[in-house]
Parts: C-alpha cells; sequence; structure tokens
C-alpha cells in the first residue's frame, strides 16, 4: 500500500491551458482588491481562473480554513489578503500563521526594490529579505505558568534554520546576488539565534563566491534607515523578518506597493508584502491596489504565464511612474483611478 505522507503534493489543477488558484480575499481591504485582480486578469484575458474561499473571522471552528489549506493543496497556488482572527483569547490560534504552519511555507521572500516614480525615504534601494516563516517567535506557544508570569516559547530548529539559509545562499548564487546578511540577537537569545546564525554560517562555507556578514536586529533597523545600500540579501527569523520587511517598505513608499511570496516544497502564497488588513481604509476607495496587483503578476511568473505578468507590469510601472498615486503615496488618486490607469496601459500594449 503507498504511504500518504501530509508532505505529498497532490497534482495540480490543469483545464485546457488554464490554471485555477486559491482565492482568500481575508478582510478589511481584501475583498476590494481581489475585485481589481479579477477585472485586470479578465481585461488582459489571463488564462487563469480563481477558486473562491471566503473565511469566516468569527467562526468558532476552523471549517473554512481546512477548506482553505485543502483547496491550496489541490490547486498549489493562492493569492491570499490578511485573514482576521477577531479573538486575542491564547487558545484561538491566527490563522494566517496556521495556513503557513500547515502548508510547510517556511520561506517568505520580500524583494524591496524602489519605484523611481514614488518620493521615498531613500532612493535605488534593491534588498531582498528571506525571512524564516514558519517557527521563531511564531511558535504561539504561550501561557500564564503562575498568576501574573506569562511564558512564551520561540522555536528555532536545525532543519528548518539549515533550510532557510540554504534557499537565502540559493536565491543569492541564482539571482546574481554578492552578500547575505544574518539578522539575529544572538548575544542575548544565545541558544535560539545562536543556533539560527551558526547554521547560516555553516551553509555560507559552501558558497565561497558570496560574502558573508551578520547583524544585531537592532543595528539593522538603524543602518536600513540611514545607509540601506550597504544591504543585498538578508537572512532572518520569524519575527525579526517582519520587523526588517516593514521598515524595508516604509523605506519605498509604504504598505500599498511590494509583494511578498510564501514559498514551501509544494505550495506558493502570494500577498501583499507587509500583510496589512487595513481595516479603517476598507470601502472607502483610497486603499492602495498595487501590492495586491504585484502578488497577483508574482502568481503570474510563477505559473508560467510570463507573458500577461509582462503586460501587468509594465502597465502598474506606467501608472505608478506617471504619477497616478493613492494617498499613501501622497498621491490625491482613488483606487478606481489607479485601476482605471491600469487597464488603460494594458490596452496600449495589447493593440
Ligand atoms: P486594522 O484595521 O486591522 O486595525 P490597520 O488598518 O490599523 O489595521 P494595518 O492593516 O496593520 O492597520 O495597516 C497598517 C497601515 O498601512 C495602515 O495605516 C493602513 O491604512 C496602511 N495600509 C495597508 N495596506 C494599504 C494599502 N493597500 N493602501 C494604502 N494603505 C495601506
Amino acid at each position: 500500500t503507498p504511504i500518504i505522507s501530509k508532505r505529498m503534493p497532490i497534482p495540480k489543477a490543469h483545464y485546457g491551458g488554464r490554471h485555477t488558484v486559491s482565492l482568500l480575499p481575508g478582510a478589511g481591504i481584501g475583498p476590494e482588491l481581489m475585485k481589481y485582480v479579477k477585472e485586470v486578469f479578465v481585461f488582459a484575458g489571463v488564462p487563469v481562473d480563481f477558486e473562491d474561499i471566503d473565511i469566516n473571522p468569527n467562526a468558532d471552528n476552523d471549517d473554512d480554513l481546512d477548506y482553505a489549506i485543502a483547496s491550496i493543496r489541490r490547486n498549489g497556488v493562492a493569492l491570499k489578503g490578511n485573514i482576521e482572527t477577531r479573538s486575542t483569547e491564547a487558545e484561538v490560534k491566527s490563522r494566517n500563521v496556521a495556513l503557513r504552519n500547515e502548508l510547510d511555507l517556511y520561506v517568505n521572500v520580500l524583494h524591496c526594490v524602489s519605484y523611481p516614480g514614488v518620493t521615498s525615504r531613500q532612493k535605488n534601494i534593491d534588498i531582498v529579505i528571506i525571512r524564516q516563516n514558519t517557527e521563531g517567535e511564531y511558535a504561539m506557544l504561550e501561557h500564564e505558568s503562575v498568576d501574573g508570569v506569562v511564558e512564551s516559547m520561540k522555536i528555532v530548529t536545525r532543519p528548518n534554520s539549515e533550510r532557510i539559509a540554504r534557499y537565502a545562499f540559493e536565491y543569492a548564487k541564482r539571482n546574481g546576488r554578492k552578500k547575505v546578511t544574518t539578522v539575529h540577537k544572538a548575544n542575548i537569545m544565545k541558544l535560539s539565534d545562536g543556533l539560527f546564525l551558526e547554521i547560516s554560517r555553516d551553509v555560507a562555507k559552501e558558497y565561497p563566491d558570496i560574502q558573508h556578514n551578520d547583524m544585531i536586529i537592532d543595528n539593522t533597523c538603524m543602518q536600513l534607515v540611514s545607509n540601506p545600500h550597504q544591504f543585498d540579501v538578508v537572512l532572518t527569523t520569524n519575527l525579526y523578518g517582519s520587523i526588517v520587511s516593514n521598515v524595508c517598505c516604509g523605506l519605498l513608499g509604504g504598505a500599498g506597493l511590494l509583494s511578498g511570496k510564501n514559498y514551501g516544497d509544494h505550495y506558493t502564497v502570494f500577498e501583499p508584502g507587509t500583510r496589512n488588513t487595513g481595516g479603517k481604509i476598507a470601502g472607502k476607495n483610497i486603499a492602495n491596489p498595487v501590492a495586491m496587483l504585484n502578488a497577483a503578476v508574482d502568481m503570474l511568473r510563477h505559473l508560467g504565464h510570463k507573458h500577461h505578468a509582462l503586460i501587468i507590469q509594465n502597465a502598474i510601472n506606467k501608472t505608478i511612474n506617471a504619477g497616478i498615486h493613492t494617498r499613501d503615496l501622497g498621491g490625491t488618486a482613488t483606487s478606481r483611478e489607479v485601476i482605471d490607469s491600469i487597464l488603460k496601459h494594458i490596452k496600449i500594449q495589447s493593440n
């Protein structure tokens, strides 16, 4: 009898050259951004169909989440907004974290590259953040041991540290990058971050052509703000990765621009780089639709639809460089106006 393991991939669904992908709009601005993605895809004739999955944030069971995970296992690929977990009760886990863990999406890649048309604090930035995405400070193992004393576990394992370090160096090698910087706090967390750092140093020895250094997280935040051009590829743990990602996005123009990729050995989930809900700006026609569209473009490249990816990417870049900016970028355009400009540039290229 064949052994069916959790890790064994389900064959991907293909129908006549089209791909089906799971679509998880999530909360806040997620649903409106997904509508724009669908509109752009239909307009550009993208051969992708969506399987829409709504997750009820108030449900007291995980049926919706289980269904979403089954769908991603079947389709192999998902586009995702931020899923809300309303309860702050310790036993109610973050569904975003649970989804990444269940699918073993151990890598998060955020390519922070400047848009020339956006006024930002720093120019010409090109940093790749490679973040351990399934353990570390996100272990969600907390308890109150005695009244008023809370313990929280940070889990660092050799296999996960090794495969994320290898991913970072392989990424650097494949993409002609020169340097990897391990970001940590091993001076204080000597065992956990110490292991992560030690393993990255060991893996670095296998890549003599790529320079390797390390930096404490505090100093990294300061250096990113004052001298970001020293960074090339940043390799780091889960929480530091989240902090560093937000600092970088802030330097380039905020939460509405960049996309992030979550990889495992079998499944890939695309989403906006800083994973925000944007609850306060939802439904107002002011959210920047670019980060989600960039995530959709990443997804098209991953699926091999390079031509469609390029057309949409060019249309986004032309729109941004023409100064059609939403409020987060200092502009006055509505979400709708940004999308209309993108559609116009798709049309120009397709004629
Ligand atoms: P919540 O509504 O869940 O309390 P929030 O809206 O206060 O969250 P986040 O969702 O964490 O905050 O977003 C952080 C900041 O980034 C907010 O100011 C939000 O408006 C902004 N932001 C996030 N995504 C976008 C976007 N696509 N366009 C414009 N601003 C965005």
